[in-house]
């Protein structure tokens, strides 16, 4: 069963235009859905505003001590409750936290993932990372750090496949980068599988 989740009234615009572009989706139809550009713009605003929400949590502070804010979106497919062997697509949004310098930081990637296996995702067509570069980084957009890198790798392999799109953009969208998750990691000399 689906209960409510935190994003889901920021991920329903983005739900919708992916139903339109197909109602029952299969996983090559969810691929090339996601190669759409206005579909990944509607990710990319997704993943913008989550990342925006943690400016203030609940009246509660930021979500990051200093300011370093990421949000992130996985678009994926689930099986569909209404029709047999069918899927339906699924998306999940969330934003990094690390409130005090002593806090473990838990990425915006790692919740995504973490829903989606709770929620019976099978597979990912897109993840989308919206972010500030750090001072230490050489890439031109924010990548998923080593640490979400290794869970993709690991733990949630499951949710990839070789052609799912990485896509990485500054606030704002102004430089976006898009990686399959294999050539992402080639990019930061990993192996994938
Ligand atoms: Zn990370």
């Amino acid at each position: 069963m689906t209960r409510g989740r935190q994003w889901e009234k920021v991920e329903k615009p983005l739900l919708d235009l992916l139903f339109d572009c197909s109602p029952h989706p299969t996983l090559d139809i969810a691929r090339k859905c996601f190669q759409e550009q206005h579909i990944q713009d509607a990710a990319i605003s997704v993943a913008e505003k989550v990342r925006l929400a943690g400016n203030d949590l609940h009246g509660t502070g930021p979500a990051h001590y200093d300011g370093f804010l990421v949000g992130a979106v996985g678009i994926g497919l689930k099986p569909s409750a209404g029709r047999k062997n069918g899927y339906t697509w699924c998306a999940y949004a969330d934003h990094n936290t690390k409130p005090h310098q002593k806090d473990t930081k838990y990425c915006g990637e790692m919740r995504v993932m973490r829903t989606a296996d709770e929620e019976e995702c099978i597979c990912f067509v897109g993840i989308v990372v919206v972010g500030n570069l750090r001072k230490e980084d050489k890439t031109r957009t924010l990548h998923p750090c080593e640490a979400c890198r290794a869970l993709m790798r690991r733990k949630y392999r499951f949710l990839f496949h070789p052609t799912t799109i990485v896509l990485t953009a500054t606030p704002g969208a102004k430089i976006r980068e898009v990686h399959t998750v294999e050539a992402l990691m080639n990019a930061h000399l990993e192996r994938w599988p």
